[in-house]
C-alpha cells in the first residue's frame, strides 16, 4: 500500500527543525509493507497546507500529515483540510471535557484556556484518532471515493506514539495483509563504492532481483538490500540469496551486517584470543583510543596508548628511528610500523595499532596530499601496514583513519 507524507511547519522549511517524524514513519511503515512514495514539506499557511494535501491526494489518495494540530493561531491543519473536503467544523464537547479533566489532573492553575478548546474543533464526518501521548487528538478524514488524510500532531513523542498505536494498525488493516518491506545491510570498509560496483559486475544493481542501495560514509560503504511487497518468509529467502551473491563478490570487505560496529567486533576478536591492545596515535590524537574505550567492558582488552603527535614523542616514547623519519617522513608505512612495534613493546601488549597521517586542511604535499594516512598493526611481532587516503574535512579524515586502523587489526587477527 502506498502513502504520502506531508510535513507541516515553517520551522521545518527554515531548517530549524529536522523532520524526524517523516523518517520515523517511513521506517515503521515499511515493516508492515506500507510504502512512503513521496514526502513533502509545506509552511504553516492554510493555502500551503491545502495545496500540499490536495496534490498528494490527487496522486496517491492516502496522505498522512504531521503538525499544526495545536491550540495556537498558527495551527491551521484541521480547518484547511476540512475546507478541502468541503466539510464544516464542530466543537466536540466530549473532547472539551477530557481536555478540562487533563488540565485539572495535571494540577495546572485556573480553567482550561479558551485557546485549548480549539483542539476540540473537529471536521464534520471525521474519525477521531485517540492521542494517549498528548492533548490534541488526531483526525482521519475520508471522502466518498475512499481517499483519506490522517492528521497527526507534530510533537515527535506524540507523533511516534500515535503512529505506532493507532495509525499504522488502521492503515495496515486497509492494505494487503501480510506483505512486508524488509532490508538487510552488509557493511563494508576499505573499498570505494565504485570499486564495489565493479566487483559486483552484473549484480551491481539488483542481485537476485533485490534492490541494492550504496550508502557511503566515513565508516565505509553500507550495501542495503531491500525487498518490497512480499510475505515475510519470501522476503527472508530473497534477502538471503542476494546477500550470498554480494558476499561472494565483495565478502572480503564485509565486516558485518545491519548495525554491526567494527570496534565491538575487534574487541570481541581480541577477547576470544586472550589478547590485549594498545594504540599509538599521531594525526588522530586519541580518537582511536576514544572509540576503543567507548564500548562498555573494553577495559579487559584495551590497556591504553600514546598520543605521539610530535616526532620527538614518536622517537623518545615509541622508539621510532630518526633515520626512518628522515628517509620516509612521519607519514609513511615505515613510521607507522615502527610506531606499532614500539607501542607493543612499551605497553607490554600482544597487539598494538598505529596511525599517522595528514588530516589537513594544511600540511599536504604532492606526494602526500591532505587525507593521506598510514596505519600499522603489530600482532605478536607480525607487522602489517597500509597506506591509503580519505576524503572529507579534518574530522572526517581522522574518522576514516580510525576505521582503517580498526579494520587492519580485524584483518590481522583473522590472519
Ligand atoms: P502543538 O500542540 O505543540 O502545537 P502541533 O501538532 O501543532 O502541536 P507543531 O506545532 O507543528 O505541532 O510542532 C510542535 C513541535 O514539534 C515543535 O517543537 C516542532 O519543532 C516539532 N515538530 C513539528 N513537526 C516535526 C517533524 N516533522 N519532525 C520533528 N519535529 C517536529
Ligand atoms: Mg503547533
Amino acid at each position: 500500500m502506498d502513502v504520502e507524507l506531508v510535513s507541516i511547519g515553517d520551522e521545518l522549511l527554515l531548517g530549524f527543525t529536522i523532520d524526524t517524524n517523516a523518517a520515523f514513519f517511513a521506517r515503521e511503515a515499511a515493516a508492515l509493507g506500507i510504502r512512503v512514495v513521496r514526502r513533502s514539506t509545506v509552511g504553516d499557511g492554510a493555502e500551503q497546507i491545502a495545496a500540499g494535501v490536495r496534490e498528494a491526494l490527487d496522486r496517491t489518495g492516502a496522505v498522512i500529515t504531521s503538525g499544526g494540530l495545536g491550540p495556537t493561531a498558527d495551527d491551521l491543519t484541521k480547518p484547511s483540510i476540512a475546507a478541502l473536503f468541503g466539510r464544516g467544523m464542530y466543537r466536540d464537547e466530549a473532547i472539551v471535557d477530557s481536555l478540562r479533566a487533563r488540565w485539572k489532573a495535571r494540577g495546572w492553575p485556573g480553567e482550561l484556556p479558551a485557546a485549548n478548546t480549539m483542539q476540540a474543533m473537529i471536521p464534520e464526518g471525521a474519525t477521531i484518532l485517540e492521542n494517549r501521548h498528548g492533548s490534541a487528538p488526531g483526525i482521519w478524514l475520508e471522502d466518498a471515493r475512499g481517499r483519506w488524510v490522517a492528521m497527526l500532531p507534530g510533537v515527535p513523542r506524540e507523533f511516534r506514539g500515535m503512529t505506532q498505536d493507532t495509525l499504522l494498525p488502521r492503515i495496515a488493516a486497509r492494505g494487503a495483509a501480510g506483505r512486508v518491506i524488509r532490508s538487510r545491510t552488509l557493511r563494508t570498509t576499505g573499498i570505494a563504492e565504485s570499486a564495489i560496483a565493479d566487483a559486483l559486475g552484473p549484480y551491481a544493481k539488483d542481485p537476485a532481483g533485490v534492490a541494492l542501495a550504496y550508502l557511503p560514509g566515513w565508516e565505509g560503504v553500507d550495501l542495503r538490500l531491500t525487498v518490497r511487497d512480499v510475505d515475510a518468509v519470501e522476503a527472508d529467502a530473497l534477502l538471503g540469496a542476494a546477500a550470498a551473491l554480494v558476499r561472494e563478490k565483495v565478502g572480503h570487505w564485509v565486516y558485518g551486517e545491519d548495525d554491526a560496529d567494527l570496534v565491538a567486533l575487534v574487541l570481541e576478536a581480541l577477547r576470544a584470543r586472550g589478547m590485549r591492545i594498545g594504540v599509538a596515535e599521531s594525526c588522530t590524537g586519541g580518537m582511536l583510543g576514544m572509540r576503543l574505550t567507548a564500548i562498555p567492558g573494553s577495559s579487559d582488552v584495551v590497556v591504553g596508548g600514546l598520543i605521539a603527535y610530535d616526532n620527538a614523542v614518536k622517537v623518545a616514547q615509541l622508539g621510532v628511528r630518526e633515520s626512518t623519519l628522515t628517509a620516509h617522513g612521519a607519514v609513511s608505512e615505515e613510521t607507522a610500523r615502527e610506531m606499532a612495534t614500539g607501542a607493543r613493546a612499551r605497553l607490554g601488549v600482544e597487539v598494538a595499532v598505529s596511525i599517522t597521517g595528514v588530516a589537513g586542511p594544511g600540511g599536504g604535499t604532492p606526494e602526500k596530499p591532505v587525507g593521506t594516512f598510514c596505519v600499522g598493526v603489530d600482532v605478536r611481532g607480525e607487522v602489517r601496514s597500509l597506506r591509503t587516503s580519505g576524503v572529507g574535512d579534518r574530522h572526517e579524515v581522522r574518522q576514516r583513519a580510525t576505521q582503517a586502523a580498526l579494520n587492519l587489526v580485524r584483518k590481522a587477527l583473522e590472519g
